[in-house]
């Protein structure tokens, strides 16, 4: 190891930055993140240096470089761009015995400055030892997606949490047990999502009782089909759940992400097309989290367009689980763009309407006069049997009958398709093409950029 990794506490602590150009600039934003007592020496600063030097965060010594600047400094970075002068400060500090860093000349670095995850309290420092910075930056990149950004949030709970768990469990094993399922629970994505506090009280709470976790309910959206569109946070839930409930538009890609040995139940139509009723849906839920499981819920898009979300989470709360609700990509955003659609579009349209073709007891619930207005983009979700009775209704309705309308059939997945016709049109193009669910309907005047923005296909054309 030719570098010994350290972190350092420079609060309130003197260092200095020879140079006042961009790279000095970037050096002082780390310095004083780290709250050091920072000094600028340099003729000229940066117009984001001088903006901090007269705000009071910095010193700025103006003028070149003279050794005497180095004096009760803890620290020194050499950023001119003269190399012979990067060389003189570092042997000056050397002589001095302060830790000092010439940009990019490994030659003249005593300390080396890392590549940064930061999620402080915790922090994940990446160093090549100057060999190979941008393979150091990739590293920290595949880092940057691979930790949550909660966990700055969990090391802060556990750090509130310190005390009280050592003054309540006397051995070292116990201790690590406590804090191997603590950071693995439900109370701890609780503090993830920003909850501190209450994730404090839980864990207090179990603490006291001597009680194992409790179980919680993830309502997860899962977008439109394709795994890229997935959110972090919902595929972190996915790799922490127990048992995962899903139904017929997730994705076979999206379930492969779920935890390998995480219990899956499929409560989607069946072949006989019979769901498993919504109620029934819900006591499962509440029963698999009070077994103390983390219950993951997939949905397709969002959960709570046209998902049901609220009526499943209704009854969690009644019951007094926890639950969390992420939100996914909807599928009328996801056809909008894997389609060239915009939704809105300020020559075509100044708003847009999400409506359900759901029929209940034989009736298209829907306020026909509200959808006609021709600077407005209706998306009918759930459309497709009811095409032809809907499209009447909005012509009958005065929506006019050469209105572009484009139909969507499993966006965003790799066999999508896009078809595109007129109000008119429509319910033969249906037939000619047997479009089957899911598809979405898109109307609207919007429609008629698809043949310009269809990037999905642009390049075949
Ligand atoms: N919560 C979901 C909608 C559920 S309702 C969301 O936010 O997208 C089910 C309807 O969504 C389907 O009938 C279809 O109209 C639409 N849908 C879902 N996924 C789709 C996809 N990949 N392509 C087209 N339509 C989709």
């Amino acid at each position: 190891m030719d570098y010994l990794p350290l972190f350092l506490k420079l609060h309130q602590q003197r260092c200095l930055i020879v140079g006042g150009g961009d790279v000095a600039t970037r050096k002082a934003r780390l310095l004083l993140q780290a709250g050091a007592a920072l000094t600028i020496a340099a003729p000229e600063l940066t117009a984001e240096l001088a903006a901090l030097r007269d705000a009071g965060q910095l010193q700025h010594k103006a003028g070149h470089y003279a050794a005497t600047l180095l004096d009760g400094q803890r620290l020194v970075i050499a950023a001119t761009d003269d190399a012979a002068i990067n060389a003189t400060v570092y042997t000056d500090c050397e002589a001095r015995g302060i830790l000092v860093n010439a940009v990019d000349d490994p030659g003249h670095c005593r300390f080396i400055v890392p590549a940064i995850v930061d999620r402080s309290p915790l922090v994940v420092a990446v160093s090549s030892g100057g060999n190979a910075p941008v393979l150091a930056r990739m590293v920290k990149a595949r880092l940057e997606t691979w930790l949550p950004h909660g966990y700055g949030l969990l090391a802060a709970l556990a750090g509130k949490l310190r005390d009280a768990v050592k003054q309540r469990l006397a051995s070292e094993t116990e201790r690590r047990r406590f804090w191997e399922d603590a950071l693995d629970s439900p109370a701890a994505e609780q503090a993830m999502g920003g909850d501190i506090d209450g994730a404090q009280a839980r864990l207090l709470a179990q603490l006291e009782a001597g009680a194992r976790n409790a179980g919680a309910v993830y309502l997860v959206g899962a977008g439109p089909g394709n795994p890229d569109l997935l959110t972090f946070r919902a595929l972190h839930l996915m790799q922490k759940s127990d048992v995962v409930l899903y139904d017929n538009l997730v994705s076979p890609q999206i379930l492969e992400l779920v935890r390998r040995d995480a219990e899956r139940i499929y409560v989607g139509k069946k072949a006989n097309n019979h769901a498993l009723p919504q109620e029934e849906i819900n006591q499962l839920l509440v029963r698999l989290a009070q077994q103390g499981k983390r219950v993951l819920r997939l949905k397709g898009g969002d959960p709570f367009i046209f998902g049901r979300g609220g009526e499943e989470i209704a009854e969690l709360a009644a019951a007094g689980i926890p639950f969390e609700v992420v939100p996914g990509i909807t599928s009328a955003a996801g056809a909008s763009c894997y389609a060239g659609i915009p939704l809105t579009h300020r020559d075509h349209a100044q708003s847009v309407t999400f409506v359900t073709g759901h029929r209940r007891a034989d009736e298209i619930e829907l306020d026909w006069p509200r959808l006609v207005n021709p600077t407005e983009t209706v998306v009918v979700y759930m459309g497709v049997k009811q095409a032809p009775s809907i499209c009447q209704q909005l012509i009958a309705h005065g929506r006019a009958a050469d209105t572009p309308v484009a139909i969507v059939e499993r966006a965003t997945w790799p066999d999508q398709r896009t078809i595109v016709g007129t109000l008119a049109t429509l319910p033969a193009l249906i037939e000619q093409h047997t479009v089957k669910p899911p598809a979405l309907i898109i109307i609207g005047s919007v429609v008629s950029l698809h043949d310009q923005l269809d990037w999905r296909h642009a390049a075949q054309d």
